[in-house]
């Protein structure tokens, strides 16, 4: 039987809230899921302010705006995470300077962040690969030092946290995903945590179609205008009523993904001296298991191991082509070599990790694994 790389969460209650929601007659966003799912992001990390968006890339987007990002302005984004990090920034004529991942996991190195800072940087975007938490004291301490703007691109980081605080808790701004790849999920969805008090105003504005509606719904205003850029940021309820549903299962989630990671773990970690390297999490981080990868010798092996593994029936996948490469990027990119984020481009492999995995399934692809490596 053939195994996927995802199958995304049911927790079983999508339907009838989603049917509650047609029954209401309130389709747009805003309702009683909207601030359901709202609140509980709040209370569950102890966030000030979040907003529910369609996208984390639209969230990203929001966060560009917000931070009044323009042509001349640098933004420092990790070379090894997905298009939507840098183009968010891109998209306001941003100059996007790529950082270099680690040697130890595909998170970006604070040692590079520091050598790539001018006084033209205006923000720093950090990506916590596989939910596992960036050094976040040090990129902190030198984002204060230098009086810029953090970010944090959380998408694959829910319930994850830097020692005892969560992630999406450090940066200015922060943003989650719900994606149909996330360990929670409505499809398409996103949020934006918002840290900095004085940015919550205008993130209002900004999701409203650049329009002061909220102001003038609680009567704050007399009227109801255009007075900012914006875009339409919001999800409807019918999206907020299926994450509500997901997040009301969140903990068993999260349990049961972290037991498979670690079976994983305990499966392959007697024979990394075959080639492989399993994923490093620094003592920092707790992890919520969102994706187990291995780090193969070489592309070729990388390659070899993904083609033997679907001969097995096993879906294993590779991850992002670092962006300095990318077709949109590589003649734009001016920096020098990035070592650790071409070897994650070349040779990191991520195998099959969802709540239906079943531990026996778990057993089959890590013994698959292991017969391509220990002949
Ligand atoms: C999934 C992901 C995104 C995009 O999320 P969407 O909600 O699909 O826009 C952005 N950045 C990272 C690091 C991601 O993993």
């Amino acid at each position: 039987m053939s195994i996927p790389f995802n199958k995304p969460f049911v927790a079983g209650k999508e339907k009838e809230y989603i049917a509650s929601v047609i029954d209401s007659g309130m389709l747009s966003g805003e309702g009683p899921f909207s601030r359901f799912c709202c609140e509980w992001m709040e209370r569950s990390y102890g966030f000030q302010k979040v907003m529910l968006t369609t996208s984390a890339t639209v969230a990203l987007e929001m966060a560009a705006l917000l931070m009044n990002i323009k042509p001349g302005d640098e933004v420092i984004v990790p070379a090894y995470t997905f298009a939507s990090t840098a183009n968010a920034f891109a998209l306001r004529g941003a100059e996007i300077i790529f950082a270099d991942s680690g040697a130890g996991n595909p998170n970006v190195d604070p040692a590079a962040i520091s050598a790539l800072i001018t006084s033209r940087t205006k923000a720093v975007v950090v990506v916590h690969y596989a939910g596992v938490a960036c050094d976040m004291s040090t990129i902190k301490e030198i984002t204060d030092k230098n009086n810029i703007y953090l970010v944090e691109d959380a998408s694959q980081a829910v319930n994850a946290y830097y020692e005892d605080k969560p992630l999406g808790g450090f940066g200015h701004l922060s943003v989650f995903s719900f994606h149909s790849t996330k360990n929670l999920t409505c499809g398409e969805g996103g949020l934006l945590v918002i840290n900095d008090e004085k940015l919550c105003a205008r993130a209002e504005v900004i999701a409203d179609k650049g329009t002061n509606r909220n102001a003038f719904l609680r009567g704050e205003t007399d009227a109801y205008s255009w007075t900012d850029l914006g875009s339409s940021c919001t999800p409807s309820e019918i999206t907020a009523a299926f994450l509500a549903a997901q997040l009301e299962r969140a903990e068993e989630v999260h349990h049961k993904r972290l037991a498979l990671w670690n079976g994983y773990y305990s499966m392959l970690a007697p024979f990394t001296g075959a080639g492989f390297a399993l994923p490093e999490v620094p003592a920092y981080a707790r992890h919520n298991a969102h994706t187990f990868y291995l780090v193969c010798g070489s592309r070729e092996e990388r390659n070899a191991l993904i083609a033997w593994l679907r001969g097995k029936e096993v879906q294993a996948v590779f991850h992002y082509q670092a962006l300095h490469s990318s077709p949109f990027y590589k003649d734009k990119y001016k920096g020098g070599i990035l070592h650790h984020a071409d070897k994650y481009t070349e040779r990191l492999v991520r195998l099959p990790l969802y709540f239906d995995l079943s531990p026996a399934e778990m057993q089959q692809v890590s013994e698959a694994v292991l017969k391509f490596y220990v002949k």
